[in-house]
């Protein structure tokens, strides 16, 4: 059975003309709008209420400030006749206008989000309040649009916080127009931190094509500003995986290489690992077998996000590294029936390791969804599958349901295994001396083909770094290259997949 039969063809990863987007979704960015028109980026921002958007039709802003390139605020605190723009009362919220439309934003949220020298700390850039000390009734007793689009709120010192304002004095804060733009959609504040990148699922064509081969040169030296950093951290983004060559053969290559992105995750392995065959291992990975599709250290409750593996010497016959594409296996299911999808989003597994002194072990679902996701169809952020080091499964099987969840979730699981074990589905290479493969291990599942041990020498080493540290890395390098063209263009061509 083709897997891929089942699913529209329409919605498989192809080449731009034949692979449209999974769902209807907006430009492929992850910046802020700068062009401004009235079918993308003016959207109706979506914190307005029914009774703020009744207020924008007798607003007197013309449409036409919509196509403003700049952001066009304007404050709407004294539109009520009664209040002589003194204050808002019996109201929560004060209403901006952005773009032309109204955006109403909590008082407690603008306030909240004060950054001056009482409300932040200028130099460890720590909050000096808490959430809970603002007063529910905050209220501003002015606001003011500045040339800039920034917009200036004076607190009515009744209502202010006791905390940063011991004297009630009127507290002032100040909100850029890039900030209130930001919180004016949903889809803007995941996109500031880079939480929304590119997406491409790929199968062995579209990786054939797009495999990124980089020079360890080009990665490693701090002369060219870390474009060629930044470069790798947006394959790995977008594909999961890419490769270094002319790596050094020496045994602290894979450090380097890895700490360029974030300290090194040290597990009980150590914080780099060798691989080489030994007699009777205490691992299937140390031994020469074939090496089936997983994700490592799935017997953690959080496993490192990006693996490195650096082949030192490899002399042997066979002993190939191949790679799938795990969320482009689950998408599949997702498009194909809503009960495995189901099934794979929820069903427990079971992963150990009980061996040799230790005994790891941990329950996760075979996929999970990106939970601050803002689309209907939330993204894929992990895979959890790893048979070799599955343990017995956990659901209890004398319960009169248990055969039905089971089997369910053994058909998903025949169908995910057939979609990553077909050869179409697979990136294969041979790791040969001075290359290193760096891969999202929660993504893109890994596996190695049987080697003869006699055959020659194989040593690689390998190391981890953790989620957290490669997205800062991509967060700060996303900031300081915004705009400059080093952005992988060519990603769109295979469709930005939104939802998954
Ligand atoms: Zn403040």
């Amino acid at each position: 059975m083709n897997l891929f039969r089942q699913v529209p063809k329409s919605l498989l990863p192809r080449r731009l003309g034949r692979a449209p987007r999974f769902y209807p979704s907006p430009p492929p960015t992850f910046l802020l709008p700068t062009r401004q028109s009235s079918t993308s980026t003016s959207d109706p921002p979506t914190l307005t209420s029914p009774t703020t958007a009744t207020t924008a039709a007798t607003s007197t802003y013309k449409t036409t400030e919509r196509r403003s390139k700049k952001p066009h605020l304007h404050t709407v605190i004294a539109r009520d006749p009664k209040l002589n723009g003194a204050r808002l009362t019996n109201t929560k919220r004060t209403e901006l206008l952005l773009n032309g439309m109204p955006c109403a934003f909590d008082n407690i949220f603008l306030r909240d989000a004060c950054s001056c020298a009482y409300c932040v700390d200028p130099s460890t850039q720590q909050k000096l309040f808490q959430t809970s000390d603002i007063p529910a009734d905050i209220r501003p007793l002015s606001a003011m649009t500045l040339e800039d689009g920034a917009v200036r709120i004076t607190w009515d010192p009744e209502t202010d916080l006791p905390v940063t304002n011991p004297r009630r004095e009127n507290h002032t804060s100040l909100y850029s127009a890039e900030f209130l733009l930001r919180y004016s959609k949903q889809r803007h504040i995941v996109r500031y931190r880079f939480n929304d990148r590119k997406m491409v699922l790929w199968d062995r064509e579209v990786m054939g094509n797009d495999i990124l081969w980089l020079d360890y040169e080009e990665y490693i030296s701090p002369l060219n500003d870390e474009v060629g950093l930044y470069k790798a951290l947006q394959a790995l983004s977008t594909y999961g995986l890419f490769f270094l060559k002319n790596v050094p053969s020496t045994p602290s290559s894979v450090e380097t290489i890895a700490s360029r992105i974030g300290p090194l995750k040290s597990t009980f392995y150590g914080s780099t690992w060798n691989l080489r065959s030994q007699p009777s291992s205490k691992n299937i990975a140390y031994t020469s077998l074939n090496l089936p599709l997983h994700v490592d250290l799935q017997y953690f409750s959080m496993p490192p996000a990006i693996q490195f593996l650096h082949s030192l010497k490899n002399t042997t016959s066979g002993g190939h590294t191949y790679f799938a594409d795990g969320f482009r296996a689950a998408t599949a299911i997702r498009m194909t029936s809503s009960s495995l999808w189901h099934s794979l989003l929820t069903y427990p597994v079971s992963f150990h390791y009980d061996n040799d002194g230790h005994h790891y072990h941990h329950i996760h679902p075979t996929v999970v969804l990106d939970e601050n996701d803002y689309r209907e169809h939330k993204r894929i952020k992990y895979i959890n599958y790893s048979p070799p080091f599955q343990a017995p499964f956990e659901d209890w099987p004398g319960d009169p349901q248990f055969s039905g969840r089971f089997r369910l979730f053994h058909r998903a699981m025949e169908m995910f295994a057939h979609s990553i074990e077909d050869p179409e589905a697979h990136f294969e290479v041979r790791l040969e001396e001075g290359m290193c493969a760096v891969f999202a291990n929660r993504r893109v599942l890994h596996a190695r083909r049987e080697f003869d041990q006699d055959s020659g020498e194989r040593w690689f080493r390998g190391t981890y770094v953790d989620e957290d540290a490669f997205l800062s890395r991509i967060r700060v390098l996303g900031r300081r290259f915004k705009g400059k063209g080093y952005e992988r263009e060519e990603a769109g061509d295979y469709g930005y997949v939104e939802g998954v």
